[in-house]
């Protein structure tokens, strides 16, 4: 029997008013004892009482005071899981979703067929799960098959003040579905966690919850961390600074762990790397069984899916399809403010201009290095809650996943880079694109909190106060800096027609809602809404249109509405495999070695040069001769997916090709969930994923530049001929339809020279000047008749002439027209 002072609790979960099931959990003793020690326990009766009393309950507490490991066992003990009811918990994070099953179902002694877990690819849900983590788009995916989710009993929203868009729309799509459950006489209660910040959204916001919800805060402790600012910040080489900081504090001061933030995975990598090389660990490499941990997991990975076992696709349910990638990159948060720590602008020791030395150091401890991130496999996830082997220092490199998802024991050091990897889109052409920036001082404070958890604590920030200063306090909703029109198709599908009023915690702002229906009716997948009639009623008509057939399709595809319009389309003259290869090479980012930072030395220029140069005659050799420049960067996308495959896909070839092999496997990994989502929309097509494809034939390759250019009508562009060069800055320029400004195309792209009359691109980035990238040439005769909406037509009987056509018995004309507000004459059609 354990001696604590706190009231014993055996089967927590049974507050005195509480209707007497207590579902009986036989935990171990040890993790008994860990959990007596978290302060959410203090508080589990205050909790339970205020679920069973409101529908609604805000919790919010620091991170790592226990909440979602936590709650649902509190759930589960009083009975919220029993016979058909299931207890939901949303992650905003693949990771989170995976390790907190393991976690609790570890906590609670049960297997994970009862706590169990499931993401977009995967899961291990079963008859018997009982507790369900998941991310937060398989939930709305849910919804949209059963809107009253009736076989959830409680639904947790978990890290509420990420505010992903996705969760966003789940907190108001449920503020709904709450009342109507009521009314069902099957109540369903709901539960936002999140960590302490402005919380007003959800708590204050009478559209969403007119009758407010209760709020509990949970208390945690916090040891003093102290902050220490860089004197200078480093322009550019912010990993290379925090490899110096993590040798000195490895080689300076006391034992305790060092959890370090960057932003991307392969920056994690190569810091992994370094470190292990300066630090090693006894000689015997404890982390891997291979040297290179990357191509290891690979191998793994390619084993798993070599194309002889993928001829049958294992079946995904659709409902665990998320409807856009939502973690390929870890993205921006707000995140809680409260640690109290003192500052001071000292810097560690003695000046940061240190010479550097990649060189193996013999003398020091060993220190045991982790990465982490969100796409790393669980299992090595798994590796920091352990404790690292003794004599040894852990140090975990981690991108913002260990800011507020998960805590890792024993940090005593933060080094933060002060940068995070965020998603940004461009307010124009709405695609977006992932840059490194500051993060907001919210979210840095937070991490400086993880270096607290169980003592003092120091936080080395790599860059100085004044710019800390200049950080913005929080970051905003994603839901406000976004183009939404994936968002408002998905909503139309749940046929929720006005999306204007739905109850969003920080609505769009209309613009974006405007320029996303307008897209939707563009692209088909709305009603056009009516043109005559009294003004008020086109006026109301405008933001409500509802979903046509088309748009049903699109909304089943992962992936955004133009991409999803060219699958939609891609199933003509046996285009459709090619269609999806195109869409899952667009939807993956960067898929050549190409890096937005130019070369900086000549060696690095020839380098990429020759690695381009092979890339294209890797396409030639797969495509035939036929000329792929003139068919554009898209194509060359495909041909070196495919050149690709048929090598056998190996980190090797990648690399030696200039291609990225982590985003040869994303597109793999891809073809083959678009694979599934068409055979499980229509089973006659009976498609089946070969990674080795068939060159397309020459008129095939036709047909795919016009499937492409119908996804991507308003992303035409018009080269400005020599004859109509009023202005040297328009020379070699095109005009688009949704700039005032010259475009031009990337030098990157394979139309750099070529400069065909008109192209479609994939998106539009500014650096010195406005870019296209994924460029194709397209006819400007293929306009007007496949893209009719955004061209306003001639009188039929003007010239040219109507004539009588002897074949068809029919008076015929042509038509001419115009396209879009920039008035460009195109070909006239025969109608
Ligand atoms: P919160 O959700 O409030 O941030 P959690 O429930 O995630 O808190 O974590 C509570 C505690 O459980 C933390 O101290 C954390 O270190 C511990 N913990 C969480 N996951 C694991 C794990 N996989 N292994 C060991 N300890 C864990
Ligand atoms: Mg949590």
């Amino acid at each position: 029997v354990p001696s604590n002072d706190k009231p014993q609790k055996i089967f927590s979960g049974t507050p005195i008013s509480q209707p007497a099931i207590f579902i009986p959990v036989d935990r171990s003793p040890e993790i008994q004892e860990a959990r007596l020690k978290l302060p959410i326990l203090a508080e589990e009766q205050v909790i339970m009482e205020a679920i069973k009393e409101n529908p609604v309950v805000v919790l919010c507490g620091e991170t790592g005071s226990g909440k979602t490991t936590q709650v649902p066992q509190f759930l589960y003990e009083a009975g919220y899981g029993s016979e058909n009811d299931i207890i939901g918990v949303t992650e905003p994070r693949r990771v989170a979703a995976v390790t907190m099953s393991q976690r609790v179902a570890l906590e609670m002694n049960l297997p994970q067929s009862i706590v169990s877990y499931q993401i977009r690819y995967e899961g291990n849900v079963s008859n018997e799960t009982k507790i369900k983590f998941m991310t937060d788009g398989v939930l709305l995916k849910e919804i949209q098959k059963d809107f009253l989710l009736t076989k959830y009993k409680v639904i947790i929203i978990d890290e509420a003040h990420e505010r992903s868009v996705y969760t966003d729309i789940l907190i108001g799509l449920l503020s709904r579905i709450v009342p109507l459950r009521e009314k069902k006489g099957h109540p369903l209660k709901l539960i936002i966690m999140s960590a302490t910040l402005r919380i007003e959204d959800f708590t204050e916001n009478k559209r969403l919850f007119p009758v407010p919800p209760t709020v509990i805060k949970v208390d945690a402790r916090q040891f003093p961390v102290t902050v220490h600012f860089n004197k200078r910040t480093p322009l550019d080489d912010y990993a290379g600074e925090c490899y110096r900081k993590v040798c000195k504090i490895h080689r300076m001061l006391p034992p305790g762990g060092v959890l370090v933030f960057l932003t991307g995975q392969a920056e994690v990598h190569s810091l992994c790397r370094r470190l292990r090389k300066m630090f090693p660990y006894c000689g015997r490499n404890v982390y891997n069984n291979s040297k290179d941990d990357d191509s290891q997991e690979a191998m793994k990975i390619f084993k798993k899916t070599k194309p002889k076992q993928n001829l049958i696709l294992p079946k995904i349910d659709l409902a665990s399809y998320s409807a856009m990638p939502l973690d390929e990159g870890d993205e921006d948060r707000e995140a809680a403010n409260d640690e109290d720590g003192s500052e001071s602008d000292h810097d560690l020791d003695l000046g940061d201009g240190e010479a550097e030395e990649d060189e193996k150091e013999e003398s020091s401890l060993p220190l045991f290095v982790l990465p982490l991130y969100s796409l790393l496999a669980p299992e090595k996830q798994a590796k920091v809650f352990c404790p690292p082997p003794f004599g040894t220092r852990l140090c975990v490199v981690a991108t913002n996943v260990a800011e507020t998802s998960l805590t890792i024991p024993g940090i005593k050091y933060v080094v933060d880079c002060g940068k995070v990897k965020k998603r940004y889109y461009d307010k124009v052409t709405g695609v977006s694109s992932f840059r490194v920036d500051w993060t907001s001082q919210a979210s840095a404070n937070q991490r400086a909190g993880r270096a607290g958890r169980t003592e003092p604590g120091h936080c080395y920030r790599l860059y100085s106060s004044a710019v800390f200063a200049d950080f913005e306090q929080f970051s905003l909703p994603e839901m406000t800096r976004r183009p939404v029109e994936d968002l408002v198709l998905q909503m139309k599908d749940l046929n929720i027609e006005k999306v204007v009023n739905f109850p969003f915690p920080s609505p769009p702002s209309t613009d974006a809602l405007i320029a996303a229906e307008e897209l939707l009716i563009s692209l088909g997948a709305l009603q056009e809404p009516p043109k005559t009639g009294r003004l008020e009623e086109i006026q109301n008509a405008k933001l409500s249109s509802p979903i046509t057939a088309l748009g049903r399709t699109m909304a089943s595809f992962p992936v955004a509405p133009r991409y999803a319009k060219m699958l939609a389309l891609g199933r003509q003259h046996e285009c459709l495999p090619y269609v999806i290869t195109i869409v899952a090479a667009m939807t993956v980012r960067e898929v050549f070695e190409e890096t937005e930072r130019p070369a900086v030395s000549d060696e690095e220029k020839d380098l990429l040069k020759a690695k381009k140069a092979r890339v294209l005659q890797m396409q030639k050799i797969w495509a035939g001769q036929g000329s792929a420049l003139l068919l554009g960067d898209l194509m060359v996308m495909l041909g070196a997916v495919g050149a690709c495959e048929y090598a056998g896909l190996f980190p090797k070839f990648c690399e030696r090709n200039g291609l990225r092999f982590k985003a040869m496997m994303e597109i793999r990994r891809l073809r083959g969930q678009l694979t599934t989502t068409v055979n499980s929309l229509c089973p006659e097509v009976h498609l089946y994923l070969d990674p080795k494809m068939k060159p397309p034939t020459d008129s095939q390759v036709i047909y795919l530049r016009q499937i492409v250019m119908s996804g991507l009508g308003d992303h035409i562009a018009r080269r400005i001929r020599p004859e109509e060069l009023l202005d040297e800055k328009w020379r070699n320029a095109y005009k688009t339809a949704l700039l005032d400004d010259p475009v031009f195309i990337h030098p990157n792209s394979v139309l750099f020279r070529q400069l065909p009359d008109f192209v479609v691109y994939q998106e539009i980035i500014e650096t010195t000047k406005l870019y296209m990238k994924g460029v194709s040439s397209i006819e400007p005769e293929w306009i007007p008749s496949l893209l009719p909406q955004y061209c306003h037509f001639g009188n039929p009987l003007e010239e040219p002439a109507p004539f009588y056509c002897q074949e068809s018995g029919k008076v015929k004309c042509h038509r001419p027209s115009t396209f879009y507000r920039v008035g460009w004459q195109l070909p006239a059609v025969l109608v």
